[in-house]
């Protein structure tokens, strides 16, 4: 629950948000979701022999990011071995770097059997892409699947391209390090009850009474654009190769926003 795979119409089905579904209906069938986090629930939902496979996201970014109690991914692949079924991971907005390592799923040191990958790959320019142990690719032949400009040349330079420089700046050791910095500047900040998430993916969990939305509009009109994926939670995601100055920057931002939100909220000078 709570997930997020894509709009277009067998990922919006797996999409764990009910209310994004009711535009797009009628929708493909055979999704279940379960409650993110939770071995005990999708023990029960993967009991039918029917089910052939756990799509999840190693850490759920539109949710608020959330991530998995430790062990929760260990526990998934044990969960999926012993079924016989696959364990596909959404790794679009977590992969490549993002959250400290290459990808999210490396966190516990488990291998997946498909991995979607997207947005940072082609650094802005549009390529998605789709990666599967060697005998599960093996499902699909030259033909079975394909779209207008699936494949197309100058997206795929850009991917190499990309992977690259990912390469050469040591990507997910600028996410690790800088989000450490984050981390703590975001932690100590009035208004901030706790920070959660890994590398540079990260939340902002306000304290009670603060909205989020306006802090967002607040920043957004000093220069700093944030958003709120959820009631109560700014979502952090720079680019991967934001110095620590302009964390400073964009840290002191924040801090403004949400004094005045705050200020705004109690209708004087600010709450703390
Ligand atoms: C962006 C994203 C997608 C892809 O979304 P589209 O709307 O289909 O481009 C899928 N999964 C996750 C986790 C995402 O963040």
């Amino acid at each position: 629950m709570g997930s997020f795979h894509g709009r277009t119409l067998a990922t919006l089905a797996a999409t764990g948000q009910p209310k994004k579904h009711e535009a797009f209906r009628p929708l493909p069938e055979g999704f279940r979701s379960v409650p993110y986090g939770d071995l005990g629930a999708l023990e029960q939902a993967v009991a039918p022999a029917s089910v052939t496979a756990v799509l999840l996201e190693a850490i759920e970014g539109e949710a608020g990011v959330i991530v998995p109690p430790a062990g929760y991914l260990t526990a998934v692949r044990r969960l999926c071995d012993e079924r016989g079924i696959l364990l596909m991971l959404d790794e679009i907005q977590t992969g490549l770097g993002r959250t400290g390592r290459w990808f999210a799923f490396q966190h516990e040191a488990i291998r997946p059997d498909v991995v979607t990958v997207a947005k940072s790959l082609g650094n802005g320019m549009p390529i998605g892409a789709c990666w599967a142990r060697r005998d599960i690719a093996a499902a699909f032949v030259a033909g079975d699947h394909g779209s207008t400009f699936g494949g197309q040349p100058l997206a795929c330079a850009a991917g190499i391209a990309t992977l690259a420089e990912l390469e050469a700046i040591d990507a997910p050791g600028l996410a690790e390090r800088t989000g450490a910095y984050l981390e703590r500047r975001l932690g100590a900040l009035a208004g901030v009850a706790s920070v959660r998430g890994k590398g540079l993916l990260l939340a902002a969990v306000l304290e009670p009474g603060l909205d989020a939305t306006e802090v967002t509009r607040s920043a957004l009109g000093l220069g700093l654009v944030l958003n709120a994926p959820v009631p109560g939670v700014l979502r952090l995601a720079p680019p991967l190769t934001v110095s620590i100055a302009e964390v400073d920057e964009a840290v002191g931002i924040l801090g403004v926003a949400l004094e005045s939100v705050s200020g705004a909220e109690t209708g004087g000078g600010g709450r703390w």
